[in-house]
């Protein structure tokens, strides 16, 4: 199968859990497909027993990386796979 779009395939590894999550994961459930680096996928699932996320204040970690887009802003994602 060609997708034509192998950003889809990107994964990402939520710090707290481990959880390998693809930006298609989160297409597939409808959810905001730039949250994918970002939350953790149990965020929106349940039974995960996992509610990471980079927002919050304990979201900084060895794990977590931070970027700069091309405006000079700074923002924080998972570690890419
Ligand atoms: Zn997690």
């Amino acid at each position: 199968m060609v997708t034509g779009d192998e950003s889809r395939k990107a994964t990402f590894e939520c710090p707290q859990c481990g959880h390998v999550q693809s930006i298609e994961d989160f297409i597939n459930l409808n959810l905001d497909a730039t949250r994918a680096y970002k939350d953790c996928l149990g965020r929106y699932v349940t039974n995960f027993g996992c509610e990471f996320t980079v927002d919050s204040e304990a979201g900084l970690t060895d794990s977590v990386r931070i970027v700069v887009d091309r405006n000079g802003n700074e923002f924080k994602v998972f570690n890419f796979i």
